[in-house]
């Protein structure tokens, strides 16, 4: 048996909605910022910075001891990254970047996978079939489905391409704690799953590597790597499921 899953109002979902969009512009600032020469420092800072001053607190900072306000996850790195002023982008790399607040009493996380310059057209490509195996994913958390109809479908999007998805770290519900059930795994299980309905507000985030599925952490405690060193990318968008159909918080809107 699970934990409970804890259904949100629409007011909450609101105000999930503007944690959310906090995140949304700081990942769409740092995007902008990335380039060749920048360190995960200077982005961790920038995304600390940013969330001050709209009112958020970085989420991430001290959870469970994670030093940085941003995971920043480059390359062969699939998540939980630490920002370093040793690490300097350079042309050709990937990075993850994802970033979480707390905003009046509720949460709001996102991730997006950016290409420092030019890339190599299969990362290219790993980034695009990502970013729709998370679309493919968001399309199927509609009330009445289950969690697995998401988890299937990112799973069979990403399998599709060639690519495989992680099986050590999956997505979550989110509200007024960043991780709360149910846990949403990005491949197919064949045990019963929750039933998704209205008030369920879902952190989606496929984890999609070139190689293998395998992943390993590395001494520091928190960066997740690929065990064959190639390539991962990882998107994330916080959902509300709506009589309406799913609400992406995390979209960037102007
Ligand atoms: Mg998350």
């Amino acid at each position: 048996m699970g934990k409970a899953i804890i259904l949100k109002s629409p007011e909450e979902i609101r105000i999930m909605q503007e944690a959310n969009q906090i995140v949304a512009r700081i990942l769409h600032m740092l995007e902008q910022r990335i380039e060749p020469g920048v360190t995960t420092k200077q982005l961790d800072r920038w995304a600390e910075e940013f969330a001050k001053k709209r009112g958020g607190k970085p989420a991430f900072k001290g959870y469970r001891g994670f030093p940085g306000s941003l995971c920043v996850s480059i390359n062969e790195q699939v998540v939980h990254g630490i920002p370093s002023k040793k690490v300097v982008l350079k042309e050709g790399d990937i990075i993850s970047i994802d970033f979480g607040v707390k905003y009046k009493g509720y949460f709001g996380d996102a991730a997006v996978t950016v290409a420092v310059g030019n890339v190599d057209p299969v990362v290219v490509n790993l980034m695009k079939v990502t970013k729709e195996a998370l679309y493919q994913g968001i399309a199927q958390a509609v009330d009445q489905n289950r969690i697995n109809d998401i988890s299937a479908a990112i799973q069979d999007h990403v399998e599709k391409h060639g690519f495989s998805v992680v099986r050590q770290f999956v997505g979550h519900g989110i509200g007024s704690q960043l991780h709360e059930a149910p846990e949403i795994p990005n491949y197919s299980r064949k045990e019963r799953t929750p039933r998704l309905m209205p008030g369920m507000v879902l952190a989606i985030e496929p984890m999609v590597n070139v190689g293998l599925s395998d992943v390993r952490v590395l001494k520091d405690g928190w960066t997740v790597v690929t065990d064959d060193m190639k390539p991962s990318a990882h998107y994330e968008h916080s959902v509300a499921i709506t009589e309406n159909g799913p609400l992406i918080l995390s979209e960037f809107t102007l």
